[in-house]
């Protein structure tokens, strides 16, 4: 590689706050609301147009269920309860069909929905905004550098959250970090017009998305690799779903040629998909693409250290906490396995569909010689510790860049999860400030205990 010298130059400090967010899907906005709500002066960045990220701009407007495994505890709560509270009825439904009974909605209402929620407790906003850099004394950030359409500015603050899905302040930071052996690969979403009832009928598929089974009868003659993928309706649209069947594989999107890559392949696997639909689909049907998702939907990046690794088997086996800041139920959900797609429960059992629909069935407990009988847990938690990096006094990650091992990373990077990850980290930023802490000495029950205060669902 060749360098180049940029000249030196003075940056206007265009913002100062208490806590500066940057990155600002579910997972940010909601760690700004928590800490605006508390009395923080929050700012926050975000370099698209607007809120939400993979659930508005990546259209997938699915959280899971807010219950747990038996459906008798209501465990997750909080503001992403209370933003799906806020929907009219027609743009918000409860999946039931595969008794999963998660949310479906809109995701143009979630993303106007976030615009008022930071509004409302007085968030100074940047949209268009990147953030491009980052200046620290010793332990201490000082400040981010952002670029937009003022040109270069600066946002001091007293606290940074890491929003940004790939983590790249901690990369800046150069914050130890590692990759998974096979990273869960990006999908390109897009919403499409056209009923594919028949093709159900055809198949006699249940539960299953009919387009897989379509895709993988004729993807030779359309030069589309094997793949799997699904499908839901969006509220209150007629004939229309979004579609996920189209996984672009061996990418790391937080590398600029991956990304690239993976944008444009993704694009091309969408238009095949519709042009498979209009030969082998409903001859009486019009498939269109209405529109596609404004960025490739990523699933896993980069991974960044922190005091504690979370790992399937204290997940699966329902571990509990003191400072627990994170309640779920979705399966550690492993999107290409070697083997094929792998869900492994709560209850001991597991099954893995391969991209042919062959699904096998079978119990990790008994395999890992664990009791199969007795009570099982209902839910999972995670601990504070386990979002805590130790390098600096005033930084938090909160995202899919979490510190998991491949397999608890496969459930804890659902939205429900991680939106409770950013309430965390706004609830603990605003603690680190107030009691003038280093993030490392704040108290994880005390977090847990204010977010409960807030609305979340019995933690701490
Ligand atoms: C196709 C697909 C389907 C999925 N299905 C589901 C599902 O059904 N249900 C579910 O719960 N989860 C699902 N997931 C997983 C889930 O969507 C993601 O794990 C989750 O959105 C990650 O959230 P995040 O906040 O960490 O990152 P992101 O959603 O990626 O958000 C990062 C935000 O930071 C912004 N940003 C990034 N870099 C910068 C920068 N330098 N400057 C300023 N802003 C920046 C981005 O624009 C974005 O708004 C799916 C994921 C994919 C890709």
């Amino acid at each position: 590689m060749t360098f180049i010298n940029e000249a030196p130059k003075q940056v206007p400090v265009i913002h100062e706050a208490d806590i500066c967010v940057i990155g600002g899907s579910a997972t940010g906005v909601f760690a700004a609301v928590r800490a605006a709500r508390l009395g923080a002066k929050v700012v926050i960045v975000e370099c698209q147009n607007s809120f939400g990220g993979v659930a508005s701009n990546g259209l997938v407007g699915l959280w899971h269920t807010f219950l747990s495994t038996d459906f008798k505890t209501q465990v997750i709560s909080g503001l992403t309860e209370e933003t799906l509270s806020r929907f009219d009825e027609v743009d918000h439904t409860i999946h039931g069909a595969d008794d999963a009974k998660s949310h479906v909605f809109n995701p143009v209402e979630l993303k106007c929905e976030l615009d008022c929620m930071l509004q409302e407790c007085g968030v100074k906003i940047y949209l268009h905004t990147y953030y491009a850099g980052i200046a620290t004394d010793g332990r201490d950030i000082k400040a981010i550098f952002v670029e937009n359409k003022d040109g270069r500015g600066a946002i001091k603050a007293k606290f940074f959250i890491d929003a940004t899905g790939d983590g790249d302040l901690c990369r800046d930071l150069k914050i130890a970090r590692f990759e998974n052996d096979h990273i869960q690969p990006p999908t390109y979403v897009f919403l499409h017009q056209g009923d594919d009832q028949i093709i159900v009928d055809r198949c006699q598929i249940v539960g299953s998305d009919p387009i897989t089974h379509l895709l993988n009868e004729h993807c030779e003659e359309f030069d589309i690799e094997r793949d799997w993928g699904w499908a839901v309706k969006i509220p209150g649209l007629n004939k229309m779903k979004m579609r996920a069947n189209t996984h672009v594989f061996n990418v790391n999107c937080a590398k600029a040629d991956d990304l690239t890559y993976a944008e444009l392949k993704g694009r091309e696997k969408m238009r095949k998909i519709n042009k498979l639909l209009r030969k082998y689909g409903d001859p009486n049907e019009t498939y269109s693409i209405v529109s596609d998702c404004s960025y490739i939907g990523i699933r896993d990046t980069y991974h960044y250290k922190t005091k504690y690794q979370a790992n399937s088997l204290d997940l699966l086996m329902g571990k509990n906490y003191d400072d627990c800041i994170l309640r779920g139920t979705y399966n550690v959900d492993a999107h290409h396995d070697k083997e094929g797609i792998k869900f492994l429960r709560l209850d001991g059992t597991y099954s893995v569909e391969d991209s042919y629909g062959n699904i096998r069935e079978g119990n990790w407990r008994a395999e890992q010689g664990l009791p199969t009988d007795g009570p099982m847990p209902t839910f999972y938690q995670l601990p504070f510790k386990a979002i805590v990096q130790e390098d600096y006094n005033n930084l938090i990650a909160a995202g899919r860049m979490i510190n998991a091992d491949a397999s608890a990373f496969g459930a804890l990077r659902v939205m429900v999860n991680l939106n409770q990850i950013g309430e965390a980290a706004g609830v603990a930023a605003y603690l680190a400030i107030h009691q003038n802490k280093a993030i490392q000495d704040v108290c994880g029950v005390e977090v847990a205990k204010t977010m409960s205060a807030g609305g979340s669902a019995n933690l701490g």
